[in-house]
């Protein structure tokens, strides 16, 4: 099942947010000199009242609308998804961002849902027109993304979803390890991170050793085993983040390309749900994230944003990198305009992602993107070839 997230909650009125905050223990709000509610602090299960929630944008505070700010001890600013995770938390009660999203919907009956049954009617229907593709198409390359296998969603009760110390202080906000499910789990003293595909079904779950001696034992990101069984799978099957950035990216036709999951993350935590950011999960793009992109995206930009790798921007080093993007993005450029993000000065240590050292960092990269074009693309080429 499909959870429409901008539909429901662009739909939630006042009145809704009252029935959600009292839901979870405050008393009937009251109102400040501007009309917005003020609750009693449920986010930290507290009675004092310091939970604020602007329902208007308020270009002052910087505030998108409905959005709470706890003026206590979160110090913080979120949406109705986190403050029903933060209220649970304090109950002792874990939940995932998909589950806090489902329970607004159905408390305020608000759930809308894209149902199996409907999606299904709609392949039919776009079924019905193939014999016109057939004509149009001759021997068009018909090979479609796979479809990876589905990963019961009950082995996401296992994980424990408090925000981790680490990555809280890696230029990652509360909200973004919510909305992309971050969960911890103590047996292995590892980070959980789920991946899920563009129709959100749960495909596979990585984990990030914390211990020093797994890192070197086995590396610091693996497929997650539990009972004996490996989470994984094909990494180039996939963009991981697609579930959460695919809307904004199909209406500006832009993707941002990052290497790690970290790095949408750090992304979210500077854009929220403007962010258009998905990670390849390595350093190539393959050939189904390229057709993710551009058939299912319909991107009309790619910015590649993949680490520094290079201690020098004006190095021997730095050019051969350089040419190793470029022959990386040959396969988009005939189809899209495509940027690479370089760092010519030295703003990002040697391996670190764009996204790493903060939004302003990050922005002032962007100010720097570079077009590759295809005369570049053949010149690489070209050269490669010599030196063969
Ligand atoms: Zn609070």
């Amino acid at each position: 099942m499909y959870l429409d997230k901008d539909a429901i909650l662009n739909s939630l009125t006042k009145e809704d947010i009252i029935k959600i905050v009292t839901y979870f223990g405050s008393s009937y709000p009251k109102t400040d000199s501007n009309g917005d509610l003020i609750f009693q602090s449920v986010c930290h299960g507290s009675d004092s009242w310091k939970l604020y929630y602007y329902h208007e944008p308020n270009e002052d505070k910087g505030y998108k609308g409905r959005t709470f700010h706890c003026y206590s001890k979160c110090s913080d600013s979120f949406n109705v998804v986190e403050l029903v995770i933060r209220a649970n938390r304090v109950k002792g009660k874990n939940l995932t961002w998909y589950k806090a999203l489902r329970f607004v919907g159905e408390l305020t009956g608000k759930l809308a849902v894209t149902s199996a049954d409907e999606i299904e009617k709609e392949k039919n229907r776009i079924n019905d027109f193939e014999w016109i593709n057939r004509l149009k198409s001759v021997k068009k390359n018909r090979r479609e993304v796979p479809t990876l296998s589905e990963i019961s969603e009950n082995i996401l009760d296992t994980f424990y979803y408090a925000p981790h110390e680490d990555w809280l202080n890696d230029n990652i906000s509360r909200e973004a390890l919510s909305r992309y499910e971050i969960g911890y789990y103590g047996l292995t003293n590892q980070i959980i991170i789920p991946h899920r595909d563009k129709d959100n079904r749960l495909i596979g779950i990585r984990g990030r050793y914390l211990d020093e001696s797994d890192i070197e034992r086995v590396g610091k990101y693996v497929p997650l085993q539990i009972s004996g069984k490996f989470l994984s799978h094909q990494l180039g099957s996939n963009l991981y983040g697609i579930n959460v950035t695919q809307n904004k990216i199909k209406s500006i036709r832009k993707a941002m390309l990052l290497e790690s999951e970290k790095g949408c993350m750090q992304n979210y935590s500077y854009f929220g749900e403007d962010s258009f950011a998905v990670a390849t999960c390595g350093s190539n793009i393959t050939v189904t994230q390229q057709k993710l992109l551009l058939q299912y995206l319909k991107c009309e930009e790619v910015i590649v944003a993949f680490d520094r790798e290079y201690h020098d921007a004006h190095s021997f080093e730095a050019e051969i990198y350089y040419n190793k993007l470029v022959k990386k993005v040959a396969g988009l450029v005939p189809y899209c305009k495509v940027c690479l993000l370089l760092d010519s000065e030295n703003r990002l240590p040697y391996k670190a992602s764009p996204t790493d050292m903060g939004k302003e960092t990050l922005l002032e990269l962007l100010d720097e993107k570079i077009v590759i074009t295809m005369d570049e693309v053949n010149r690489v080429l070209k050269e490669s070839k010599k030196e063969k």
